[in-house]
């Protein structure tokens, strides 16, 4: 018998919300977590956007300050914060607890950057339970004065993996010195548990409950990857002509740098296709219209550069393009775990130019997949593949400055991790599978 809300102990006013969002019974990873965040147990969890993480901290949290209800008071202090990496993500957190919380009584508030200051502190003023944030607006605040993380009793880091990615760390590490210390609830989420990960978890987590829904590195069972070799100058034809069999077709497409998601945007359009990049020199309006625009179907391919896109909930996409593989090996797992979500099936198609095969064998070895090279017909690399040195570098991040640290486990955080699987040869006899079965519609 699968188990229900209500079987979790959950406060009627949440099992009604939930109720009207439809929502039957727990994910796995809320099954495993809620019980143990009821009771105040930290959590370190490996999930990623799809899962249902969200709900997993944000329902034990609702009734918790359900449980211990403070009068709604003009400038009363949050009780709750989270940290996550990106604006959308902010932005969207903010909406689930919302919906969550609709019949709680509770407020909540978001605050990033990008926009103006003003409306943030004029919300965090009037009171607020559950402060949503990034780290660089929040750290704004503090020094601003115009934010009290005194009553912080709860704290989500979300897509932790990503936070450290993008830099904020000493970021991190400031809110935390600036928040209680006494009987603080943790809950941090990670994609994966790399060793920085653990290493974070040892610093501010207390005995946390593992909770783990999917092995580490591992792709969506239900996405098929196709990985087409192509050269660089014809990327963007062979892109087009992969679009134009079915144009109703709505895809995510990543490129490496803004400009290039520009530059696509530019060139989709000029031909018809009803496209919008979503990147970090966007402005905050442009971003939020963007992935509004996409989410109506306004929009037909939305183009995205990694930080834009990360944790973005995008219901059923049936495609991801990676127009660019990602510079990071587990942003290819991030990246695809945008399609094939909740049991449907999903394609994932990248194309690969001579000077990519240094990141596609650093992406084989980590998903442990074969991702053999079909050829589209008009489209063949004629460049023999590179293995530039400098792009493996970039592709293993920063060098530590002490790889004593890096090592605890033997296995560098991320990148080429060791097992050679020799280049494999550019047409290599598989052909064949771009012809008939192998060209399923969708892309
Ligand atoms: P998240 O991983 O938190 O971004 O959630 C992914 C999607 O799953 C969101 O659209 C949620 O609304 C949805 N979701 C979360 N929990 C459940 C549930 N128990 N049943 C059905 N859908 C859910």
């Amino acid at each position: 018998m699968t188990m229900t809300f209500a079987q979790l102990g959950l406060a009627p006013e949440i099992l009604r919300a939930l109720d009207s969002k439809g929502y039957s019974a727990p994910t796995p990873i809320q099954a495993q977590a809620i019980p143990a965040a009821l009771q105040g147990r930290d959590i370190l969890g490996a999930a990623q956007t799809g899962t249902g993480k969200t709900a997993g901290f944000s329902l034990p949290i609702l009734h918790r300050l359900l449980q211990n209800k403070e009068p709604r008071q003009r400038g009363r202090a949050p009780r709750v914060l989270v940290l996550t990496p990106t604006r959308e993500l902010a932005a969207q957190v903010e909406d689930s607890i919302k919906t969550y919380g609709q019949f709680c009584g509770l407020t909540s508030t978001v605050i990033f950057g990008g926009v103006g200051m003003g409306n943030q502190v004029n919300a965090l003023r009037s009171g607020v339970d559950v402060l949503i944030a990034t780290p660089g607006r929040l750290l704004d605040h503090l020094q601003q004065r115009t934010l009290d993380l005194g009553k912080i009793n709860t704290l989500v880091l979300d897509e932790a993996d990503r936070m450290l990615d993008m830099g904020f760390l000493p970021a991190i590490k400031r809110v935390m010195a600036a928040l209680p210390k006494q009987n603080r609830h943790t809950m941090l989420f990670s994609a994966t548990f790399a060793p920085e990960i653990r290493e974070l978890a040892k610093q501010f987590l207390r005995d946390p409950l593992e909770v783990q829904v999917a092995p580490q590195n591992s792709t969506a069972a239900l996405v098929e990857h196709r990985i087409h070799p192509v050269d660089l100058a014809q990327k963007k034809d062979l892109l087009i002509e992969l679009l134009a069999k079915d144009s109703r077709i709505q895809s995510l497409v990543f490129t490496r740098t803004k400009h290039g998601a520009d530059k696509l945007v530019g060139a989709l359009t000029a031909i018809g296709f009803k496209a919008a990049a979503i990147h970090g020199n966007k402005s905050q309006g442009a971003r939020t219209r963007a992935l509004a625009d996409f989410k109506s179907g306004a929009v037909t391919h939305l183009i995205a550069t990694d930080i834009a896109a990360r944790g973005l909930d995008i219901k059923e996409l049936p495609v991801v393009y990676n127009f660019d593989l990602p510079m990071i090996a587990e942003d290819y797992v991030h990246r695809i775990g945008r399609t094939g979500r909740a049991g449907s099936t999903g394609l994932a198609v990248s194309l690969v130019a001579p000077e990519d095969h240094g990141l596609l064998r650093d992406i084989r070895n980590l998903t442990k997949r074969d991702l053999p090279l079909e050829p589209v017909e008009g489209f063949i690399s004629t460049g023999k593949p590179i293995f530039t040195k400098p792009q493996m570098r970039q592709a293993r991040g920063p060098r530590p400055q002490n790889a004593q640290q890096r090592k605890p486990g033997g296995a560098p955080a991320r990148g080429n991790r060791g097992a050679q699987h020799a280049p494999r040869p550019r047409q290599a006899g598989t052909a064949a599978r771009s012809g008939g079965a192998g060209r399923r519609g969708g892309a």
